[in-house]
């Protein structure tokens, strides 16, 4: 049965990426590594939206996160953590981990941080060093509003870092006009690559606040370190050197594409998913919903881990479950990467003949035709 994998990372590698990843080894500390090194990130600096430096750390997402934290913020340091899902959580747990003192703006699952929720938050704690946000976040399908978050942060000395593993590259993130001091991201989301890498940008203020942090209380992520062998267009450490020789491959067909048109079909994924599950009677999920991935709730009666597995022992589609309190409650249906629009109408079908199946009412070709209707408009 043909496989498709629909789920927020990691998500489909384009074939020509993946016969890269196919070729023979070859030894990283030669002139030709570089060149490919300094080549990746300047492609990545476009994706970014950045002139800041970008830094490449082999591990996933969360490396990013850690190292953005241990370096910028010194021991005991307060951070404001943002946390609108299991993401959210995820930087006060770090933050918890280097012994920083975390204020936790929470929200609902479902539901973005307000702008005006953050500009109090600074208010009453204007000795934070960093906000700690998430662009997409995966758990839920929301986006925040980061371009608002970042003139507010600007306006204070505090650092603003931002959680973008799943949204770069599948929805607008402007790093260098939204004011973000430190951008990570990873590179099995909508770079089109398979888990193992993680990337870092850094902006003047950040490697200030870097600098001026007397240590950074982690070896393998210590970001000064990977800046001066940077100068070099090297790295302190063996990097998965043929995952950047794959990435190549893969960023050039982003920047073939432009990074803002991918962000636009991106959108037009994103219209017709949620026509589609709407079609099929399903509340979308999120509040301020997100371009990387479309969430829909399950009526009560219907448990989404029954609707996956037959999803995918059945017609081989692998979308992805609820974490935690959200699991049997919602199907999350990725789009970002390499995915196209019969991808989607793909997955929008096999819902729409799993939920028949179980019962609930639906008109057949009823989702499909939403998500043609957006399509046909494109
Ligand atoms: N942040 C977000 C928004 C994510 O979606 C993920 C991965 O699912 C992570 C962080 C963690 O990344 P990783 O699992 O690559 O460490």
């Amino acid at each position: 049965m043909k496989q498709r994998l629909l789920t927020p990372g990691p998500t489909p590698v384009p074939e020509e990426t993946l016969l890269e990843l196919a070729r023979p080894m070859i030894f990283h500390r030669t002139a030709e590594f570089r060149a490919m090194l300094a080549e990746v990130l300047a492609d990545l600096q476009k994706i970014f939206c950045t002139k800041n430096i970008i830094l490449p750390l082999t591990s996933s997402g969360t490396g990013a996160l850690e190292a953005a934290l241990a370096n910028s913020v010194p021991a005991g340091g307060k951070v404001i953590c943002l946390i609108a899902g299991k993401f959210g959580e995820r930087w006060k747990n770090i933050a918890a981990a280097f012994g920083l003192e975390s204020v936790n703006l929470t929200v609902p699952y479902g539901e973005a941080v307000q702008p005006a929720q953050l500009e109090k938050a600074l208010a009453d704690h204007p000795d934070a060093v960093a906000v700690c946000s998430t662009l997409s976040e995966t758990s839920t399908g929301i986006g925040h509003d980061i371009e608002a978050f970042g003139k507010i942060v600007a306006k204070t000395p505090t650092l603003l870092i931002v959680d973008a593993v799943s949204g770069l590259g599948a929805m607008e993130c402007r790093t260098d006009d939204w004011q973000i001091d430190l951008c990570c991201t990873g590179s099995q989301k909508a770079l089109m690559m398979p888990p193992g890498l993680a990337f870092v940008s850094v902006s003047d203020r950040a490697w200030q606040a870097i600098d001026r942090n007397p240590q950074a209380r982690t070896f393998y992520f210590d970001l000064k370190r990977a800046r001066k062998s940077l100068e070099a267009n090297d790295t302190p450490y063996t990097p998965a050197h043929t995952m950047i020789r794959a990435m190549r491959v893969s960023l050039k067909k982003i920047l073939a594409e432009g990074i803002e048109n991918v962000w636009a079909r991106q959108q037009r994924y994103a219209a017709a998913a949620r026509a589609g599950f709407q079609a099929l009677g399903l509340d979308i999920f999120p509040a301020r919903p997100n371009s990387a991935l479309s969430v829909a709730r399950m009526p009560a009666n219907i448990d989404s881990t029954a609707v996956l597995t037959r999803l995918e022992k059945q017609y081989g589609l692998k979308l992805a479950n609820g974490q935690d309190s959200l699991k049997g409650k919602i199907i999350r249906l990725a789009h970002m990467g390499y995915v196209d629009q019969f991808d989607i109408l793909a997955a929008i079908a096999g819902v729409e003949l799993v939920l028949i199946q179980m019962g609930h009412p639906v008109e057949p070709g009823a989702g499909v035709a939403a998500v043609q209707r957006v399509f046909a408009q494109a």
